[in-house]
């Protein structure tokens, strides 16, 4: 699944790809027509597939910034904005492409499901390959309250104090380390690979108690994740799964991975463990991480 660093990559490179464009037309595939008259909703989740192509037609990109983990499409229309929020699920991607047989690879190319056809001639395509993205078209973010309740962005100067009070509360104090690290309420954008990572490299078991680690060991685990997602945005990413950025490019950042999917300790070679925590597979030394 696309972390923040991942969702952060699509974002550079889209930006520049559609700030300034405007909408002539959008296609939408037959499996979600379908998925959608079955009252399923895939993909598209506040619409119709032609209320959704209704809207958007006209609609100029002003912009693409990044939100936790979601792509936020700003938009406008005579003179008022909206917003179109997409979030990648386990498998989304992007292209900015002349025709459909531009994009990169035959496995996302099989599973178009959105086509944005734009004044200039070009396309804007969504590609999924397990249909568990989402595109939402709203007028601001408080049309989708969910979207208000998300921690502060990591780099932001707020996110340290929200961390730690977060981590204090009786919700949270409870719970394991990794679970508490992992929910969007308390950090946003960090997943299951940059939790990992964080925790080995400041030697907190994933399954401690979060209100069994000092106020110390949190301040610097909270560094340590800064530090972990820095360093993935630079990298481009990890190409991990079905993770591209809006060129079919994924970036580096599993090469400099040293606990996520590790047989073995890089520190002291014992054989790593593996416990399920919130659903999720944990990866840890058993002996360096208390
Ligand atoms: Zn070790």
């Amino acid at each position: 699944m696309p972390e923040l660093p991942e969702v952060e990559g699509v974002v550079r490179s889209l930006a520049p790809a559609a700030t300034g464009r405007t909408i002539r037309d959008i296609k939408v595939s037959d499996t979600i027509i379908r998925s959608k008259s079955e009252a399923k909703e895939a993909i598209l989740k506040n619409s119709s597939p032609e209320e959704f192509a209704g809207q958007l037609r006209g609609m100029t990109i002003t912009n693409v910034t990044r939100r936790s983990k979601y792509i936020y499409f700003h938009l406008e229309k005579d003179g008022e904005p909206h917003l179109l929020v997409s979030h990648l699920g386990m498998s989304g991607a992007w292209f900015a492409v002349r025709e459909t047989g531009e994009v990169a690879e035959d496995k996302f190319r099989r599973h178009i499901h959105v086509i944005f056809a734009m004044e200039d001639g070009g396309l804007l395509v969504y590609a999924d390959i397990r249909r568990f993205g989402e595109l939402r078209l709203i007028r601001e973010e408080a049309d989708h309250p969910p979207l208000l309740t998300m921690a502060p962005e990591p780099f932001d100067e707020t996110a340290a104090g929200h961390f730690l009070s977060m981590c204090k509360t009786p919700k949270y104090a409870g719970k394991p380390i990794k679970e508490t690290i992992m929910d969007g309420k308390v950090i946003s954008g960090c997943g299951n690979i940059y939790a990992t990572e964080a925790l080995f490299r400041t030697g907190i078991h994933p399954g401690r108690k979060t209100g069994r680690i000092s106020m110390l060991r949190l301040e610097s685990l909270f560094h340590e994740i800064q530090k972990v997602l820095a360093e993935a945005i630079e990298a481009g990413g990890s190409s991990i799964s079905d993770y591209r950025n809006i060129n079919g490019e994924a970036g580096n950042m599993q090469e400099r991975l040293r606990m996520y999917g590790r047989k073995n300790c890089p520190g002291c070679g014992a054989e790593t463990k593996r416990m399920t925590i919130g659903g999720r597979t944990s990866v840890y030394c058993p002996k360096c991480q208390h």
